[in-house]
């Protein structure tokens, strides 16, 4: 077990700081009458503020996800979690994070808008992590490492030997944003929370689940680590719609299980569609539900399957992705449309 010392870490002010105590943190048993809250008494059961800690719904995640309750934070989408360890960990206007670029947007988005610097190492030409690189850039200013994998936008999965040599050279938070995870033949890293007491795993709802609409992200860390980011989130960050919604969603795993495997289908056939046109230049390895291709000319690819209402993520100006397009897998329908409408230009 690689030891953390989190107090070492964790912003001086949030370790000083008491948290809100909430009406329903305060009394946890069951009562026959509840006049603690100042909640309306009709319109029962969306009356009540829905539980702080959402133990029921995490007792369902930590059998599907096989890691202990106390090692979940259940957040408003993954994007909450990225919010709430930025904030946890980096002092403003001081403390930098580190990204992998080209990557997900919200880990520099979240750090600017807390007054916290992104440190950018480029991935290298095959969209892996550059080490030598990406160690050197480690200052004392640098207190989270963001590490996407699959990565958003390239869809790759980086070296799983890369990312233990980072756990094991980083003394800071390593965050692996495994989003995209179901859709890839890895294993999670949630596996070795018992092995790195500095390792923050993030996964959603959002993508393979098939439940973007109804905010549900995962965080999964040490109980320390989980203790901290509690301490700052708003008391009912997950709503009760939300709650019933993912517990039913999540005892349905075998209906996720069936839309899975007809995306990677499609994701295949759609593959292969594409490297018969003579548009696509490149077509990016992808562990995700997306593809990332190389055409001629991005913006007027975008623009012309815009005008067919068709619409695909243009990642011409990122990093690493000139005249890249990033094409979600579909239906075999709309995928059909793609096609068709590829194959007229
Ligand atoms: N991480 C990655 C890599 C993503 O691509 C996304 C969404 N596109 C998220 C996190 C956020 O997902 P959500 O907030 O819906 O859980």
């Amino acid at each position: 077990m690689k030891r953390f010392d989190i107090n070492g870490w964790v912003r001086p002010n949030i370790l000083a700081m008491e948290p809100y105590s909430s009406a329903r943190d305060e009394f946890k048993g069951e009562a026959s009458v509840y006049l603690d809250a100042n909640e309306n008494p009709y319109n029962t059961p969306y009356n009540r503020y829905p539980d702080p800690m959402q133990w029921k719904l995490k007792e369902r995640v930590a059998e599907v996800k096989s890691v202990p309750k106390d090692s979940i934070l259940l957040g408003n989408g993954s994007d909450e979690p990225i919010d709430l360890i930025i904030r946890a960990f980096c002092v403003p206007g001081k403390d930098s994070i580190l990204t992998l670029e080209p990557t997900y947007g919200m880990y520099q988005v979240a750090a600017e808008v807390n007054d916290i610097y992104c440190k950018k190492v480029k991935l290298t030409a095959d969209f892996q992590i550059n080490l030598p690189e990406l160690l050197a850039a480690i200052d004392a200013t640098v207190k989270v490492i963001f590490i996407c994998s699959p990565n958003n936008p390239t869809g790759n999965s980086l070296k799983r030997s890369d990312i233990y040599k980072i756990l094991d050279s980083f003394e800071g938070i390593v965050v692996v944003d495994e989003a995209y995870i179901d859709f890839s033949a890895d294993s999670s890293l949630s596996k070795n929370l018992n092995d790195y007491g500095n390792l923050i795993v993030l996964q959603t709802l959002s993508k393979a689940w098939g439940a973007a609409g109804i905010r549900l992200g995962m965080a999964f860390a040490s109980p320390e680590i989980i203790a901290v980011l509690n301490k700052i989130k708003y008391p009912y960050n997950v709503n009760q719609l939300t709650q019933e919604k993912a517990l039913e969603i999540l005892n349905n795993q075998s209906k996720m299980e069936e839309q899975l495997k007809a995306i990677l289908e499609e994701r295949t056939r759609l593959q292969q569609e594409l490297n018969n046109l003579p548009l696509i230049m490149k077509i990016y390895p992808t562990d995700a539900n997306f593809i990332l291709v190389r055409v001629d000319d991005a913006n007027a690819v975008y623009a012309k399957l815009a005008s067919d209402g068709i619409i695909v993520r243009n990642r011409n100006k990122v990093t690493l992705c000139a005249n890249c397009l990033r094409i979600t897998v579909g239906t075999p329908e709309e995928d059909d449309a793609l096609l068709k409408a590829l194959r007229k230009m």
